[in-house]
């Protein structure tokens, strides 16, 4: 899809309506208390729309929706290349809308327009068409026995998996998750993050048009609190996916500890190290790596690399090249292509960055680059980047996650140091590596407790690779790859007693 201007992109925002309902059993139809939650455009600071708030009713009515379409079977026992055609259909679909889904989550969470183009004319439906066409190539396994038995290892789906997503990637977290569910069968209810549950909203229309039966998709929006919450301890939900903060994550696995200890699939925060060895090369690209590493999506990323940690002896050359790069950076509308940056999705997430910032100026961090003070009087939550030097390890803005445009710079003596430092870590989600020795690279891929490293360029992987994390940015479950089937899928042994037949 070609980039269209800032012009053509108000003019498809202001062709926009937005559903606002909950979807249950195929239909958009009000919530049960008729609670409404405003959305907020948060490069204006203004509502634009009302966003049902569903409540555990609501909850309760759209898994049992879920059930029913599980028990019937319409879905969960049809097959594999119905479910596959199905799936298909509705990535085409999503290609098909991209350009007003794009815009929708721009305006919904402030993302910037490039990135939304990206994700979901692309991203999103390639992962539906990866895990579409998984579906008719995924086969069983057959046990090693003698003639007297025939075992078969067989797996089913799991039945009514509760999705419960962030407002950061809004659509691409609901594609890697609904991706494998639905491939496997499942029956799903999805609760956005309630900051941006419009393109969630948008995606039950399109599935509906797909030929999803009616029940196996229901997105109810709502607070954590209360929609959230109620999802996570409802009886009849046999699985969640979650991906969100390790606070809340904590929440889910007590849910189902104080109800039907349905399986809990877990996708948390991240403080993730970029490493540069001391016989990198600083090139553009590198530069270009470490500032899309800790600013991408305003650094409003599981995965950004805020803790940049650097052999000393190219300290302050990093520091010089990446401020540079930081600070041509274009903050500013997200609707316009050339925006690198867009504004924190709300103005209480920026007041929280900012006071991560303060932290690291009275912990004694050296500020090189300040967030630019003009952007805090313009409406809307806009904030510059911010860089860092002399962090050190104990530092509260070393070890929180902020979630924010901020990037700080640790000076270390050595591979050996440089992977304590990087280690030292309540969450595992993330590293990135730079070297020219690849005795190096893979000696630091090996030692580095994380899900995902990254060598010579910040990159997750694609579809094709698994991602999650270790520590306390995850469970063992991982989104993407063959491996996220394992949240949504059990397995079955089905043993034969055989008699031999009496033959001639
Ligand atoms: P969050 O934890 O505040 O919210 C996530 C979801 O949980 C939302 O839908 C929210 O409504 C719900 N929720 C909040 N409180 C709840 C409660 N008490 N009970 C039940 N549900 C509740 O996270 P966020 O601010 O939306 O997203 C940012 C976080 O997500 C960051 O920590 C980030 O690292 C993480 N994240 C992780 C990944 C990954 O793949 N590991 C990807 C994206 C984001």
């Amino acid at each position: 899809m070609t980039l269209a201007t800032t012009a053509d992109h108000r003019a498809i925002a202001a062709g926009l309506s937005f559903e606002g309902r909950v979807f249950i059993a195929g239909r958009f139809v009000a919530a049960a208390g008729g609670e409404m939650m405003e959305t907020v455009n948060p490069a204006t600071g203004e509502a634009f729309a009302s966003v049902a708030s569903g409540q555990a009713k609501d909850i309760d009515r759209a898994v049992a929706a879920a059930r029913t379409a599980f028990r019937d079977g319409a879905w969960s026992r049809s097959a594999p290349e119905r479910r596959k055609a199905v799936l298909l259909k509705l990535a085409d679909l999503i290609r098909a809308n991209a350009a007003e889904l794009a815009v929708l989550e721009s305006l919904d969470s402030g993302k910037p327009i490039r990135d939304c183009v990206k994700e979901i004319s692309i991203e999103v439906p390639d992962t539906l068409q990866w895990y579409a066409e998984l579906i008719d190539k995924s086969f069983g396994k057959v046990a090693p026995t003698g003639e007297d038995a025939l075992a078969l290892i067989t797996r089913e789906p799991i039945g009514v998996v509760g999705v419960i997503l962030p407002w950061n990637f809004p659509l691409l977290m609901a594609a890697w998750k609904l991706g494998p569910a639905l491939a496997s069968g499942c029956s799903v209810v999805v609760k956005p993050a309630e900051q941006t549950s419009l393109s969630a909203l948008k995606l039950a229309e399109l599935a509906a048009e797909a030929g999803l039966p009616d029940g196996v998709l229901n997105i109810v929006p709502g607070l954590g609190e209360t929609a959230g919450r109620a999802l996570g301890l409802h009886p009849d939900v046999d699985a969640i996916s979650f991906t969100g903060s390790t606070e809340v994550g904590r929440l889910f696995l007590r849910y189902a500890a104080d109800s039907n200890l349905k399986t809990i699939g877990l996708e948390m925060g991240g403080k993730s190290p970029f490493i540069i060895l001391d016989d990198a090369d600083l090139t553009p690209e590198l530069i270009e790596h470490a500032v899309t590493a800790a600013f991408w999506n305003g650094g409003q990323n599981c995965s950004a690399n805020m803790r940049q940690i650097v052999a000393r002896s190219r300290q302050e050359e990093f520091l010089s090249l990446v401020t540079e790069r930081a600070r041509a950076l274009v903050v500013g509308d997200p609707l316009d292509p050339a925006t690198d940056l867009g504004p924190m999705v709300t103005a209480e997430h920026r007041a929280r960055v900012l006071d991560f910032i303060e932290m690291g100026t009275g912990d004694g961090a050296r500020c090189v680059l300040p967030a630019d003070p003009a952007l805090a009087t313009r409406p809307g939550s806009f904030l510059g980047p911010t860089v860092f030097a002399e962090l050190s390890p104990g530092m509260t803005i070393t070890r929180e996650e902020i979630f924010g445009p901020v990037l700080g710079v640790l000076p270390v003596d050595g591979p050996e140091q440089a992977l304590t430092i990087a280690n030292d870590s309540a969450y595992g989600l993330h590293a990135t590596v730079f070297t020219r020795d690849i005795d190096r690279a893979l000696f630091m891929a090996r030692r580095l407790a994380c899900g995902t490293v990254a060598i010579n360029g910040f990159t997750e992987g694609d579809i094709k690779t698994p991602f999650g994390g270790y520590r306390q940015s995850g469970s063992l479950a991982r989104d993407k790859g063959t491996e996220a089937m394992a949240q949504y899928l059990q397995t079955k042994t089905s043993w034969i007693n055989l008699k031999s037949p009496a033959i001639g």
